[in-house]
């Protein structure tokens, strides 16, 4: 038996439901779609030392891993279904991959995803997740949206992802609560999917901030062919780390930083009112930020300033 033989063992564990007929095991898995429904596929991979620093602990990265891909679903607006996993181990160490399995198995127990298959190689740790998830035709929210005089809305608060990455790296220091919230936040991104499904049913256009609010704006600009305007002070910023860096800190980390996972989408005016509703009565945490424009440039407005803004992108740990 190979070494690895003994580490897949681990996820045969994972809990299946009636829309797998067939399970981990065989050479490939059975699944049963939801009828009349559209199958939303992403896939995401993570490598050590670039996208989560090097000795991570197991448990951390099979949900960052699992979150950050599940969030892609989220930003189309549908359920999760499956995921499968893709894992390149250095070696095959029990007590590791014991760890691993135990905190993916326990995320996806929570936004019911179900693992159904994968593969493990020998190599430098990467990790590879595929989440399969379901939405009703027509509803997707793609990037490709977005009409002019939409309202520009944004889940949650930004810029926690770039300051969980300055706590990791030690380039600031918070209390202990502060902390714990951002190295959670980093490794255990919530992905939106209730907010992603609720948004699907009014917006245009669509997308997760997973490179910075900036960047992935310019994403469904782009792919609508519109342009956006946006004042920065309406920009919603985490209370955790506020006051421990300047507001041009803390403004540039929520338009550049990136690793937020929150959702960018843009709603038509009609749909503003029940957006609104929804916000006041706590169904959903969402912020009006700014609008669609036709002219195909971003704008980001400070009390009457244009302000401009490097796109950083992700950065490395090396
Ligand atoms: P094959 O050689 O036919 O590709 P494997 O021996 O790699 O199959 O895998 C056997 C079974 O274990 C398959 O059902 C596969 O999906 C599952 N499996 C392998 N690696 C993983 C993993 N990392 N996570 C979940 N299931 C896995
Ligand atoms: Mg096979």
């Amino acid at each position: 038996m190979d070494e690895f033989a003994l580490i897949r063992q681990n996820f045969a564990k994972a809990i299946i439901n009636d829309s797998v007929a067939l399970g981990i095991g065989d050479d490939c898995a059975l699944l049963i779609p939801p009828a009349g429904k559209q199958l939303a596929v992403s896939m995401d991979t993570l490598v050590e030392g670039t996208h989560f620093p090097k000795g991570a602990p197991a448990k951390r990265i099979a949900t960052r891993a699992l979150a950050t891909a599940l969030s892609d679903l989220a930003a189309m607006g549908a359920e999760p279904l499956w995921f499968t996993l893709g894992l390149t181990l250095p070696n095959a160490n029990q007590q590791w991959v014991g760890d691993f399995c135990d905190g993916l198995l326990e995320f996806a127990d929570t936004h019911q995803c179900t693992l159904v298959g994968g593969d493990i190689t020998r190599g430098p740790l990467t990790i590879t997740v595929q989440v399969h998830g379901s939405i009703t035709p027509g509803q997707a929210l793609c990037r490709s949206g977005a009409q002019p005089d939409d309202i520009i809305y944004v889940t949650g608060s930004l810029g926690d992802g770039a300051a969980a990455l300055a706590v990791l790296q030690q380039n600031i220091t918070v209390r202990k609560a502060a902390q714990d919230y951002l190295v959670d936040r980093f490794y255990k991104p919530t992905p939106r999917i209730k907010e992603g499904r609720l948004l699907s049913t009014i917006a245009h256009a669509g997308i997760d901030i997973s490179d910075g609010l900036y960047a992935d704006l310019s994403h469904i600009c782009q792919a609508s062919g519109v342009g956006a305007l946006i004042d920065v002070n309406r920009i919603p910023l985490s209370p955790y780390w506020g006051n421990k860096v300047s507001r041009d800190k803390a403004l540039a980390w929520a338009i550049s930083g990136g690793d937020d996972y929150e959702l960018c989408v843009t709603v038509p005016r009609t749909q503003v009112a029940t957006l609104e509703t929804w916000i006041k009565s706590d169904r959903i945490n969402a912020t009006a930020i700014g609008k669609i424009t036709h002219k195909p440039e971003i704008y980001m407005v400070n009390k009457g300033k244009t302000m401009a803004f490097d796109i950083e992108g992700y950065k490395h740990f090396e």
